[in-house]
């Protein structure tokens, strides 16, 4: 116990927001949080935290927290406050009739990636032991699912290849899609910081984003490209490497795949990659275009940034692709100061992945099909497993709509709020018979839902969360959970009438399972948390601290193996009725669908979300400043208020997506990236005019 003014102890957790992962301490006075303060040796934030984690933590005691769970028998009916064993035992026996009625696959679950691997754990473990079936998915389907698929066909592995603090020994930066100082904050400041000790920056990004020109750093190039076309300003990048003959050539011969390597060296050189053949589909001047090839390639340690601007496309997976093949083709892998980093926006979207959250995924990123590996989770867990993947949340709502999907167990994930075409969601849930809604507040997805259980915020519970950097931290409970049960003794309890025991008494039993189940992860502990501080995977006896950069000395898969990335323009086309595309993004002060952030003082620094709009496009428009306008999509239709900047290149408006309200998702588009199904969020061909205020 630290006595710290009117604090009487300090319990140190980990940030329940973005993917940076700070080290808090919660200074309390009994049960009661007075302040949160950033631990100085938190090794992802080194005594550092934004305005969300240290401040924007009161919404744990909100008036609005569901505190009791609730069932319905039509989502018509008004709620009925029962018991937690009435609630549990009719979604149990809801499941089960639907099963008997309609199938074992007619049931699924959603894992959030605001919860703790061991709930997500729990929940994938639920649906395949439980259920019975693989249709188990988690919310990085609509964020960074294609970084999981496309370093994994590329690299070996589905994570990111340093720590933060490797951008310490880092000479050049490259960030494409990410806004670092907004979406990850203190990680934003720490590349700052190495921006004004001199490394140079290339900034690939459709709008001016903050790192562009901020004090003391600039940009040295911003290839502002047009929304939908990274693979082909990648390609173009690519092709100045090859034809310039900067490719770094003993590595490439030493650490990847001959002929797969060949094939890629002949595609990218082919003119048609050329930086002057694709200006016109990326709007790139060819001499900006080139001279960032340059530096990329010949500044010294080089490290790729990215975020959603890359992974939310038609072509996500394709783009992650591309930029493990740019860090090959120049040698940037394998040491400090250098690599692929995707930053996760949400705090645990890297450790929902590597739980086993994926419906083809078991723990640990193997594949369902391999007996072997089902074999193990079948012998621990004591039921056959499934060897086909199941439905990801796309497929469920499709089912749904044609009558074989009806049951949906849907943990501390809002998606009505989060998921494209929020139409189409709406009609998928209201055709489902049994919808299990496990959250907070009564976000907008529990509306459609039939049982609502309490949920727990991360001061009301033990777990870890894992970070954009695959570090392992522990999230401590500081408070007791506020509805009685926590979430994964919830999920148990639904196990356990289902008929599938499950008998934790801590989640550190479940973290043992996991770590005795999950190469990756041999030898996490609670005990070795506390010890060590953190963990990064993967880890083992002989490294327990883990692996702070990855492929080394060779790639996890072994060889590094390159892929051709063919630019094919989306579907998405701007027209006469539709002239402008809309892109998305987040703001410094909010999280998300903004559920936890509108309910704190966070609020007063954005407390709506704008359309931001280039002076030329408002004017032709007769658009002002505060303007109210309505923006029309082929997918539907909603009002903001115009924010008239020169961030915007003309023809692109953008809007941030923390209000329901705004209705961001009203408008996007059910385009999705063809090899995860990851929404086309930053790309939806709009109209915008101004209308009255509503
Ligand atoms: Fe750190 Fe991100 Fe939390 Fe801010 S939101 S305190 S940067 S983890």
């Amino acid at each position: 116990v630290i006595w710290l003014g009117q604090a009487e102890h300090s319990i140190t957790t980990t940030c329940a927001y973005c993917g940076v992962g700070c080290s808090l301490n919660a200074e309390m006075k009994g049960n009661e949080v007075v302040r949160m303060v950033p631990a100085k040796d938190g090794k992802a934030n080194e005594g550092h935290a934004c305005v969300k984690g240290r401040f924007a933590w009161g919404y744990a005691t909100h008036k609005d927290r569901i505190t009791k769970p609730m069932i319905r028998a039509k989502i018509t009916d008004p709620w009925r406050e029962v018991s937690w064993d009435e609630a549990l035992d009719y979604a149990a026996s809801e499941f089960r009739r639907i099963q008997a009625k309609h199938g074992r696959d007619a049931i699924g679950g959603i894992v959030s990636s605001r919860c703790t691997n061991e709930e997500g754990y729990l929940v994938q473990k639920l649906v395949r032991a439980a259920f019975g079936n693989n249709n188990v998915d988690t919310c990085a389907r609509v964020c960074h699912s294609p970084t999981g698929y496309g370093l994994k066909q590329t690299l070996g592995e589905s994570a990111g290849t340093q720590s933060f603090k490797s951008i310490e020994h880092t000479d050049v930066v490259l960030v494409i899609g990410a806004n670092p100082t907004d979406g990850h904050p203190v990680f934003g400041s720490r590349m700052k910081r190495r921006l004004r000790q001199g490394a140079r920056l290339i900034v690939i990004d459709p709008r001016r984003i903050d790192l562009i020109k901020s004090p003391h750093v600039r940009a040295d190039y911003h290839l502002q490209l047009r929304p939908g076309t990274n693979v082909a300003v990648l390609s173009a990048l690519a092709h100045v490497i090859v034809t310039e003959g900067l490719l770094a050539d003993a590595f490439i011969e030493e650490r990847c795949e001959d002929r797969a390597f060949l094939q890629w060296r002949d595609f990218v050189a082919q003119p048609a990659n050329s930086p002057e053949e694709t200006e016109s589909v990326t709007g790139v001047p060819p001499a900006e275009l080139r001279a960032a090839a340059r530096l990329y390639a010949t500044g010294g340690n080089a490290a790729i940034y990215y975020g959603l601007g890359v992974t939310e496309h038609a072509q996500g997976s394709t783009a992650v692709m591309a930029i493990a093949n740019l860090a090959m083709a120049t040698g940037n892998v394998g040491r400090e100061g250098v690599g692929v980093n995707p930053l996760r926006g949400q705090n645990n979207v890297q450790g929902s992945c590597d739980i086993g959250s994926f419906p083809h995924e078991l723990p640990g990123y193997r594949h369902v099909s391999d007996s072997t590996v089902r074999g193990l989770f079948e012998q621990a867990w004591g039921v056959p497993l499934q060897d086909e993947p199941g439905l990801r949340i796309p497929n469920m709502f499709d089912a749904a709509l044609d009558g074989s999907f009806l049951g949906l167990y849907c943990q501390g994930e809002d998606i009505v709020q989060s998921d494209p075409n929020t139409q189409h969601v709406t009609a998928a849930l209201s055709a489902m018979e049994c919808i299990v809604v496990q959250d907070i507040f009564l976000n907008e997805t529990a509306k459609y839902a039939h049982v609502l259980l309490p949920g727990s915020s991360f001061l009301e519970k033990d777990g870890t969360f894992t970070n954009a950097e695959r570090r392992i931290s522990r999230v401590r409970k500081v408070m007791p959970p506020r509805a009685g049960l926590a979430d994964w003794e919830a999920t148990m309890a639904l196990s356990n009438r289902l008929g599938y025991p499950m008998n934790y008494r801590h989640p550190s039993e479940i973290m043992d399972e996991i770590a005795r189940l999950t190469p990756t992860f041999a030898g996490v502990s609670y005990r070795r948390l506390d010890e060590l501080g953190s963990i990064q995977w993967p880890c083992n006896d002989a490294a327990p601290e883990g692996t702070p950069t990855m492929h080394v000395e060779a790639f996890v898969r072994g060889k590094g193996r390159f892929i051709i990335t063919q630019y094919v323009a989306t579907t998405e086309k701007v027209t006469r009725k539709y002239p402008l595309i809309l892109t998305t993004g987040r703001i410094l002060s909010q999280y998300n669908v903004g559920a936890q952030t509108r309910r704190t003082e966070n609020v007063q620094w954005h407390a709506e979300d704008r359309l931001e709009i280039h002076p030329h496009d408002a004017q032709e428009r007769g658009i002002r400043d505060d303007d109210w306008v309505g923006i029309q999509s082929r997918a539907g239709e909603t009002v903001l208020r115009a924010l008239v900047t020169e961030r915007m290149q003309p023809g692109v408006v953008y809007t941030t997506f923390h209000f329901p309200e705004s209705g961001a998702n009203v408008i996007t588009t059910e385009n999705s990236d063809w090899a995860t199904n990851c929404p086309e969020y930053k790309v939806t061909a709009v109209q915008v005019m101004p209308v009255q205020q509503p």
